[in-house]
């Protein structure tokens, strides 16, 4: 295995260095300007990368091209054309055009749309963005590319992506040229994803419906060992894990993917990758195919990846990190704090403008991370709660507190820290998560915004941050270009946002069940579903920060909108429908065949012994009766309350009747279900349970 890494790192991608090396060298330089300025590409610089790209992908053993794209179900989509061509005598040969590489069109009617289709053309067509590197994994060339329709709408997450990090670019250099800073000709964000996933035996796996349905367990008695022991977070890894991460790492490497940091989680049976940080979109495609290889791996193993965000009721479920930051292209990253005054004051404004961004968008940034599957997290006490508030550690703390009340700062210093003209006392960097339970805490040179579920695309939670913090630069800009003294301005302008905005600033402990009413008082959102949140996707605020933005149309926000909610109401209607099988199909007769057992063992031992007593089995025959009977009658009662749901009106009527009805009533038979289980003999156990699945690897 990976005994030269650097040879083996990014083998399968087309990177710059293989670029370079295979196209003559005025086509690599045409390139590099569509690269580098985003010139658009001339058909024949286009043929000459296709061939060199294609020649290089057979090499690498490639028979079909695709174009790799991200619609909205958040899985990425690929469709495979092979590059033979025939020719007359019967033979082919392998091509491959410029126009194939730069543009595809593949049928978009089966992807989501939301109501976009009934108005708009349905035809879509995806096209090559060159700022991410093709790739050949399982014999196809890979393309990353964009999904528009042909009235312009982005079809894709990718596309909004781009558009918001293009916002923020434009707003952000504004800020730097008012700070004299005019060397950079680019910002953009940059992301590291920690992608948190469960390991199970696939033997027991494929006994569970449930986990094969719908990704997580439907039912499940506590096991009598959880994580209460606390054993398992970064403990020594069990050989089989130890082959799947030597695996995953050698792949993620294949394809240059900075795979950097591995260790077991809190959970049994939870693990974590994080990759090195790179730029947000190339992040956000390398956190796709981090978890499709992920899942692909695993199966390798005799393992499956469980990526839903909670997998196991009572145990943690799994989250995705998501570190983020904003870097010019020489390399200056604006949330590090500086070593001088003035570099401090700009420090100051793009902190002050990533708290304002976060207190007034408080909705969007929990619509960004709304899942059915994040819905059990949230404000479950193991991740952050469904209220975002902001951690900025005690050092950062109390800087901004002196500048809000002009209190002086520290013991040492007996005046309060003036704006570009004193030094920031220094900020340590957080590596040791110190605190676990903020949604959006600063860990000493980036923020991390904890709420993301382990299964969600990057793609959307990082449209919305770029938006909202380029919205809120927009605006310090428009006011800070108009000042005649910068600097009392700028001064004026942290003290003010940060007064006003303080009320998200929170460092105490998230989980802690007194911070849902001192939210409420401060005013702070709490939006604990994701119909909770929806409800706000559409308010004029938010259609006027991305229409403004330019990242997303009103027709695009309107298709979300609804997209979102019929997708939650879909996964729903499965959990639903797999729950009410196995409780007719699996659970019923296993408990039936037990009580018949238990039932001839009573009577057969009475034949014999006339005076026994057998009231073992009757208590047990009693109980089980009570359960099973509580079972039926709950199964049918959830049946009910789901078919009203589906009926209940428009989308945002279904989601909302899930929520309050379907979902009580589906805990409700989860429990009595749960109840039965450690009553039955062992060999009567419908399918594994959560000792087998979590201590068996
Ligand atoms: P910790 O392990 O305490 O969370 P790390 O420094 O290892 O701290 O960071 C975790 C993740 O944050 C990694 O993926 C890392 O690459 C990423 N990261 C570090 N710096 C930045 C940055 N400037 N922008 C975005 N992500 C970053
Ligand atoms: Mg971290």
């Amino acid at each position: 295995m990976s005994t030269n890494v650097p040879e083996l790192f990014g083998s399968m991608v087309f990177n710059q260095k293989v670029m370079k090396e295979r196209l003559p060298k005025e086509t690599f330089k045409a390139l590099k300007k569509t690269l580098d300025d985003g010139e658009p590409l001339k058909i024949d610089v286009a043929n000459q990368v296709a061939h060199a790209m294609k020649e290089w992908a057979i090499e690498k053993g490639a028979t079909h091209f695709t174009h790799w794209f991200q619609p909205l179900t958040g899985i990425t989509a690929e469709k495979h054309d092979s590059f033979i061509t025939p020719q007359d005598d019967g033979t082919v040969i392998m091509s491959f055009s410029g126009k194939e590489l730069v543009k595809g069109e593949p049928d978009a009617s089966s992807f989501p749309s939301g109501g976009r289709r009934a108005t708009f053309e349905a035809r879509g067509y995806t096209v090559w963005d060159p700022t991410a590197y093709p790739f050949v994994k399982e014999h196809t060339l890979c393309i990353p590319t964009a999904f528009c329709s042909y009235t312009g709408e982005a079809l894709d997450k990718k596309t909004p992506l781009l558009r918001s990090m293009e916002a923020l670019n434009k707003q952000a250099l504004r800020i730097l040229k008012l700070f004299g800073n005019e060397d950079a000709t680019h910002v953009a964000t940059t992301v590291g994803p920690e992608q948190e996933y469960f390991i199970v035996d696939q033997k027991l796996y494929s006994q569970r419906k449930d986990l094969r349905m719908t990704g997580r367990t439907l039912f499940g008695a506590k096991p009598s060992k959880g994580q209460e022991m606390d054993d398992q977070y970064f403990a020594a890894l069990n050989p089989r894990i130890v082959e799947y991460m030597e695996d995953l790492n050698d792949t993620l490497w294949k394809y240059g993917i900075l795979s950097k940091t591995e260790h077991n989680e809190v959970a049994p049976a939870q693990h974590e990758m994080a990759p090195i940080f790179t730029t947000t979109n190339l992040a956000a495609d390398q956190n796709q195919l981090t978890m499709e290889v992920m899942k692909k791996v695993a199966r390798r193993h005799g393992l499956v990846c469980l990526l839903h965000e909670k997998p196991f009721a009572g145990l943690n479920g799994s989250g995705k990190h998501n570190n983020w930051s904003m870097s010019t292209n020489l390399g200056e990253n604006l949330l590090e704090p500086g070593k001088t005054p003035e570099k401090n004051a700009q420090f100051l404004l793009f902190l002050t403008a990533v708290i304002k961004a976060v207190d007034e968008n408080q909705d969007l940034l929990r619509i960004s991370v709304a899942s059915a599957g994040n819905d059990h997290r949230l404000g479950a006490n193991e991740a952050p709660p469904a209220i975002i508030s902001m951690y900025l550690g005690d050092e950062l703390y109390a800087v901004l507190e002196s500048i809000k009340d002009g209190k002086p700062l520290g013991e040492h210093g007996a005046q309060k820290m003036t704006i570009g003209v004193d030094v920031l006392p220094p900020i340590p960097k957080d590596s040791t998560d110190r605190n676990r339970t903020s949604p959006f805490a600063f860990t000493g040179n980036k923020f991390e915004f904890r709420s993301c579920g382990s299964s969600l695309s990057i793609s959307g939670p990082n449209t919305t941050l770029d938006s909202i913090v380029a919205y809120t630069l927009r605006e310090f800009a428009d006011e800070l270009e108009k000042a005649t003294d910068f600097d009392a301005a700028l001064a004026e302008l942290i003290k003010r946002e940060v007064t006003k905005h303080w009320k998200v600033i929170f460092n105490g402990n998230g989980y802690d069940s007194s911070w849902i009413d001192e939210a409420e008082k401060r005013g702070l959102l709490n939006l604990r579903t994701l119909p909770d949140a929806m409800a706000h996707y559409l308010d004029s605020k938010n259609v006027k920060l991305f229409t403004e933005m330019g990242v997303y149309t009103d027709i695009e926000m309107n298709s979300h909108y609804e997209i979102k909610l019929e997708k939650y109401a879909q996964i729903l209607n499965i959990e639903v429908q797999t729950m009410l099988e196995m409780i007719s199909k699996d659970i019923l007769p296993a408990a039936f065949k037990y009580m018949d057992s238990v039932s001839k063992t009573a009577i057969d031992l009475k034949a014999v012994v006339p005076g026994a007593k057998a009231s073992a089995q009757s208590e047990l025959l009693s109980k089980l009766d009570t359960l099973v009977n509580s079972l039926a009658e709950k199964a049918a009662k959830l049946d009910k309350l789901h078919e009203a749901a589906q009926n209940a009106g428009d989308c945002m009527k279904i989601a909302r009747a899930y929520v309050d009805s379907v979902i009580p009533a589906m805990t409700e038979a989860r429990d009595v279900a749960d109840a039965i289980e450690p009553l039955l003999g062992e060999e009567y156990k419908p399918f594994p349970g959560y000792e087998d699945l979590l201590f068996r690897v």
